[in-house]
């Protein structure tokens, strides 16, 4: 007989939630994590005084949506979620509201008039085409674009585009964009399609729809160019980002065990079945494996994976992202805002006040702000890394004299980007019990919200395979 049930690779929230979820359809699981403490990049922690966390997130789509479904059915404690906010643009005239609609773009005076009457036409074609059902997810935002559009706005798409995908205009796709901005929705309820009620209602909208007739507002994907909000279902958690992670924590059953500090070296296999994993100190069998680590790196920890499978890993694209930490002696006036702002200048730039969402951030009377940036490869990372902090200090003059606290990260963000033709693995591996979650196995979404979507589609197929009920 194994050891455990299920042996989940990796402590970030991918493998907490997956230990977790399994917990509660009563599996005896072992957590491996080869760092000190668990959370990967789900995590805060104090740098003098100020709870930074492990980059600047905001968490998508809470309504309706995979962290919604894992929330209300395994969540024995949920956080408190505090809105998001207004998406802002800073430009040297100060900030403006990052247009959501088409009425605000034709007012979005931080681009020439002749700007937003293209990229008003580009959007409506655009969703139009979505919704006639015309494949936009292999189609880059740069062939998309019209010609005859200014720098200022190629940079401000470049720079969206990089806080959606992690990559320029050229590799994000249109859908990328379409579903980022809320333009188009990528969750609805899981019982969507099972209640047959809604089908049959949202089948004749359809018809209706392509016969001209009346469709109702919230069905309507065309209508969200009147009625949408960017920042729609978005929220930063109370005490900072580790308190989802302690939910989740909070959340596990008796019968999870976690181990930091213990690298799994090997899963291993024994005449093509799946054994266990081998650490630097012992091994372990178990009846599944759940991999939560890079699965780029797949070949370097799995024997026998076949040549194709390797080859299909190495299509994975990944980016690297740095943040600054700044704590301030001051609330300043620029980040008297609930929200986030994007600078678009180049180097771009997404930032976010996070003591005002909650003040207990920073000591009293202080400020904490983070600053994300993608990391230009091709530069060495401590002269990137100057001209990241010169950006900042070019966007909002006079902020040097109130930095009291800098804290610098650099991580890979989500183990594979969404981009036009970029790879992205399956929960099942050619090895029969052997399953992966994390960002590189679901590209719906982002972030957090894309590790749900990985740990719900893990217990499908758990399911099907018979280990869970
Ligand atoms: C700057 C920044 C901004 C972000 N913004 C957002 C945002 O706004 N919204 C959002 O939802 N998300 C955001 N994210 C992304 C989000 O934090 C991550 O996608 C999520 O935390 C990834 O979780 P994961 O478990 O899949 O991966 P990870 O956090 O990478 O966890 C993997 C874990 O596996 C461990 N591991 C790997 N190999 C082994 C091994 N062989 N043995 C043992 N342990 C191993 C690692 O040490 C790590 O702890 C952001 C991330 C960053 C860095």
């Amino acid at each position: 007989m194994a050891d455990y049930d299920v042996i989940v690779v990796g402590g970030g929230i991918s493998g907490l939630m997956s230990a977790m979820t399994l917990s509660k359809h009563h599996k005896k699981v072992l957590v491996l994590e080869k760092r000190s403490i668990v959370g990967g990049n789900c995590n805060s922690y104090d740098v003098d005084g100020f709870q930074v966390d492990t980059g600047v997130h905001a968490i998508t789509h809470l309504q309706v949506g995979p962290l919604r479904r894992i929330i209300d059915t395994y969540f024995d404690y949920t956080p408190v979620f505090i809105d998001h906010g207004t998406y802002y643009v800073r430009s040297h005239r100060g900030l403006s509201k990052i247009p959501s609609t088409i009425k605000e773009f034709a007012t979005f005076d931080v681009l020439p008039k002749m700007d937003r009457l293209l990229l008003s036409q580009t959007i409506t074609k655009a969703i139009t085409h979505s919704t006639l059902g015309t494949e936009l997810t292999h189609q880059s935002m740069y062939d998309f674009l019209p010609n005859g559009l200014s720098q200022d706005a190629m940079d401000f798409i470049d720079a969206i585009c990089y806080s959606l995908s992690g990559r320029p205009m050229k590799e994000t796709s249109v859908h990328r964009m379409l579903t980022g901005s809320s333009l188009m929705r990528d969750s609805v309820p899981e019982n969507f399609w099972g209640d047959e009620e809604i089908v049959r209602t949202y089948r004749a909208l359809l018809i209706n729809h392509l016969n001209g007739g009346q469709i109702r507002e919230h069905l309507s994907v065309l209508s969200r160019l009147a009625v949408n909000n960017i920042g729609y279902s978005q929220a930063y958690p109370r005490k900072g980002l580790k308190s989802f992670l302690n939910a989740v924590l909070y959340s596990m059953s008796d019968s999870v065990e976690i181990k930091t500090s213990t690298k799994v070296e090997r899963i291993f296999t024994r005449e093509g079945m799946l054994k266990g994993v081998i650490t630097d100190e012992d091994t372990y069998t178990a009846d599944a494996v759940v991999y939560t680590g890079f699965v780029k790196d797949m070949p370097d920890v799995v024997d026998n994976l076949p040549a194709s499978y390797i080859q299909d890993l190495e299509g994975i694209v990944q980016t690297r992202s740095a943040t600054f930490w700044l704590g301030l002696d001051a609330k300043l006036p620029e980040f008297d805002y609930k929200g986030s702002e994007i600078w678009f200048k180049p180097r771009a730039y997404w930032a976010m006040p996070i003591s005002n969402y909650d003040e207990q951030l920073a000591p009293p009377g202080k400020q904490l702000v983070g600053f994300t940036f993608i990391v230009d490869e091709s530069v060495p990372i401590s002269e990137d890394k100057e001209r990241m902090y010169n950006t900042i200090l070019e966007a909002l003059p006079g902020i040097e004299d109130h930095i009291e606290m800098t804290h610098f990260q650099t991580t890979i963000p989500e183990k594979a980007a969404v981009t036009i033709d970029g790879y992205f693995a399956q929960p099942r591996t050619p090895i029969k019990n052997l399953y992966l979650a994390g960002t590189d196995t679901d590209r719906r979404s982002m972030g957090i919200t894309r590790a749900g979507y990985s740990v719900l589609e893990l217990l499908k197929v758990m399911r099907d395979d018979h280990h869970i009920e």
